[in-house]
């Protein structure tokens, strides 16, 4: 099985990266981002609790977040794993996650974390918030603050790994299939 945290600051190109592994290598692309939206979409309790935050761009609490994963998280059929893009971003949710895939009997393979310098994240979110209606990529603050948040919380997910020796850094910045080749050639080491 090869279970991939795809990690990285907001605008690192995870949804993307994620998008092209999940086909090239036949795996279930888990992001607790679009489960969200969907919950938003659909007005579920869960959906409109997590909206407070979202339109913010703080986190939503680990709690729901977990809770959400344990219920909508479905492996695996005929599917070689599960990329995992936006989450764990907190030790909380890593620590979470261990739990659930050592249970599973299905640890996590490796956490691959996409680097992108920070002028370069500004720019690609406010460019995806003109083109995709996430209103969580229009406005400066919120951008910021979602960064900034990257860097007290979710950062520290890096040492998690870091101590298993799952940690791997990748350069985020160049070509998307440039990109998608030096993540391919760490995975092909897993
Ligand atoms: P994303 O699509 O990954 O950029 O996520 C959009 C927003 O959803 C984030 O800014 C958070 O508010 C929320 N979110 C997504 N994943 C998580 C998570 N693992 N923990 C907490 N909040 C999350």
């Amino acid at each position: 099985m090869l279970n991939i945290v795809l990690f990285g600051p907001p605008g690192a190109g995870k949804g993307t990266q994620a998008t092209l592994l999940k086909e090239k290598l036949n795996l279930i692309h888990l992001s607790t981002g679009e489960l969200l939206r969907n919950h938003m979409a659909q007005h579920t309790e869960l959906g409109d609790l997590a909206k407070v935050y979202i339109d913010k761009g703080e986190l939503v609490p680990d709690e729901l977040v977990i809770g959400m994963i344990k219920s909508d998280m479905k492996c695996c059929g005929n599917k070689k794993g599960i990329i995992f893009d936006g989450f764990p971003r907190t030790v909380a949710q890593a620590a979470a996650l261990d739990e659930l895939m050592n249970d599973l009997g299905m640890p996590v393979s490796g956490m691959i974390a996409l680097e992108v310098p920070h002028d370069e994240l500004i720019d690609r979110l406010l460019q995806r918030g003109a083109t995709s209606g996430r209103t969580d990529d229009q406005r400066n603050d919120v951008i910021e603050n979602r960064i900034s948040i990257y860097h007290s919380l979710t950062s520290p997910v890096m040492e998690y790994y870091k101590k298993q020796n799952k940690y791997y850094p990748v350069i985020g910045i160049g070509d998307i299939d440039e990109i998608n080749e030096r993540l391919l050639a760490v995975i092909n080491k897993l």
